[in-house]
């Protein structure tokens, strides 16, 4: 499975693609994009391969990190994965936008697949587990994929930091839990891919992370 990442939008957000060198089938991990030029440089990317968008996986539904998911959607017909306690979130992305002063041609989409801790996602054979990690907001996910060693968890932790915890449907303490007994029970060289900066490992912060270390 390769992983490349595209850094896009005014909030700096890592959109992921999982793909294989083959072609055929590509999953984007919060899709960002928020302009012609960014959506541009992503299909670029999924030509050159020869990739489809199979599958959109949220890992939250910040407007953030969803911005994009409408023009995939339009694009691919593809599913798109995300919990339920954040549908009210991404139901109200207009509001987000104007709270952060933007604006932004979204194309409105619906998840189609909603997930709950312990869910099991296959793409290209290898499997994506779910971990319901709330406290950055109410509907946060991990998606751990344990053969390649890494999860990709979006604004729950970062390197030498954690996500903010002040939006609607956030929680420090239910945040701190999450990360302690869920992201911690990974082990320690899991790679964590955050949906802001840059990646960094289970341990590493297990170590030296402020908020949350040992
Ligand atoms: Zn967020």
């Amino acid at each position: 499975m390769k992983i490349s990442k595209f850094t896009v939008n005014p909030f700096s957000e890592n959109t992921f693609i999982l793909w294989n060198e083959e072609g055929g089938s590509a999953t984007v991990i919060d899709p960002g994009m928020s302009n012609k030029h960014e959506c541009d440089m992503l299909m670029d990317f999924m030509n050159k391969n020869r990739l489809v968008v199979e599958n959109v996986l949220l890992t939250h539904e910040h407007v953030d990190h969803i911005m994009g998911t409408g023009f995939l959607v339009e694009k691919y017909n593809c599913k798109v994965y995300g919990h339920t306690a954040d549908i009210e979130l991404g139901m109200k992305a207009d509001v987000q936008l104007r709270m952060f002063n933007l604006s932004c041609e979204m194309k409105p989409f619906t998840v189609s697949d909603y997930v709950v801790d312990g869910d099991i996602i296959d793409f290209c054979g290898e499997k994506i587990e779910v971990l319901h990690t709330p406290g950055h907001s109410a509907g946060g996910v991990v998606y751990y994929l344990p053969e390649s060693g890494c999860s990709f968890v979006g604004d729950t932790i970062f390197q030498m930091s954690i996500g903010r915890t002040d939006l609607t449907g956030g929680d420090y303490d239910t945040l701190i839990s999450s990360i302690k007994n869920k992201l911690f029970s990974l082990p320690e060289d899991t790679v964590l891919y955050p949906g802001h900066g840059g990646a960094t490992t289970v341990g590493e912060e297990q170590m030296y992370n402020p908020f949350v270390r040992g």
